[in-house]
């Protein structure tokens, strides 16, 4: 018996907005004059937390001189215990402007709540969602609703659906300028803080039209993985790197197992710009 088919149906996407399907070319967010996704590799480096003035100014300078693009560093920290330094709050978001005025490099920090986003967009040109509030949908749909750029990190055990699924929360309310960040996830594994999912670039490429960057500072937890990771994913394709540094990882406030130091972010900088070259990416990251 020979069946026929009566219809085709395809199964409608959940993150329609986010889909390649209904928006084929990729999308280029701009962050200030910085574009991501148009080819280039884009990376955004400082250390996890914002510490003090001079402790952000210069590491800020020295990351400028070695090539990033975005500066970094967490005001408002999402941290494991309570105990633990929870951040400078809007004081480090004043000292990260400085930093912006001092070297000219855009700023992304971290927002957690509602409440404090505002405020937070009053100094930052891109914000932050962290892992743990991917699926803080409340907070997706203000961010939404601001014309800021979004730095959307992956959730600690999200899948690339529903991470995609968070970006239309975003997208939905008016916001197109998301990027998205892959950031680790957990799995067995003990070696590592996370398992950096590189799989996630093609796919996500695949089935999305949004940036994609990477953070190996979280998705291996320990700083000397840092530089094989941050090859490996712009070898696969990745629109950037985020990255924590700091000029002393060892009296770090958090993360300085993962941070590291000016020299060897310069040094990465440099292997990065002769891999851009190989890979053919539209341009090299810029040294000096
Ligand atoms: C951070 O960037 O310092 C951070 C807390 O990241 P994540 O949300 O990926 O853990
Ligand atoms: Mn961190």
């Amino acid at each position: 018996m020979v069946a026929m088919i009566q219809e085709v149906t395809t199964k409608p996407v959940p993150y329609k907005l986010a889909s390649r399907l209904h928006h084929p070319s990729p999308s280029v967010v701009s962050v200030r004059d910085r574009k991501i996704g148009d080819g280039s590799v884009t990376v955004m480096a400082g250390p996890c937390s914002v510490e003090s003035r001079d402790q952000i100014i210069e590491i800020a300078q020295a990351l400028k001189q070695a090539g990033a693009n975005l500066l970094r560093g967490g005001a408002f920290k999402p941290r494991s215990s309570p105990y633990s330094f929870q951040g400078l709050g809007e004081t480090g978001l004043k000292f990260m402007a400085e930093a912006r005025e001092a070297t000219g490099l855009p700023i992304v920090s971290e927002v957690m709540d509602i409440e404090n986003l505002p405020m937070a967009c009053e100094y930052v040109d891109m914000i932050q969602i962290g892992a743990r509030n991917m699926q803080n949908y409340p907070l997706l749909r203000a961010v939404g609703k601001t014309t800021k750029p979004v730095l959307l990190k992956r959730g600690l055990s999200a899948t690339i659906e529903e991470w995609l699924m968070s970006a239309e929360y975003i997208l939905s309310e008016g916001n197109p300028n998301v990027v998205l960040c892959e950031r680790g996830i957990r799995t067995f594994e003990t070696a590592t803080r996370n398992t950096l999912d590189l799989n996630a670039i093609p796919v996500v490429k695949h089935l999305s039209h949004l940036p994609i960057i990477i953070d190996p500072s979280h998705g291996t937890g320990v700083a000397r993985y840092v530089s094989a990771m941050s090859m490996a994913a712009i070898a696969a394709g990745a629109d950037g790197l985020i990255l924590e540094a700091h000029q002393s990882p060892e009296t770090a406030l958090s993360d300085g197992q993962q941070s590291i130091t000016p020299d060897e972010f310069a040094e990465l900088m440099q292997r990065i710009d002769i891999l851009t070259r190989a890979v053919n990416v539209k341009e090299g990251v810029t040294i000096g």
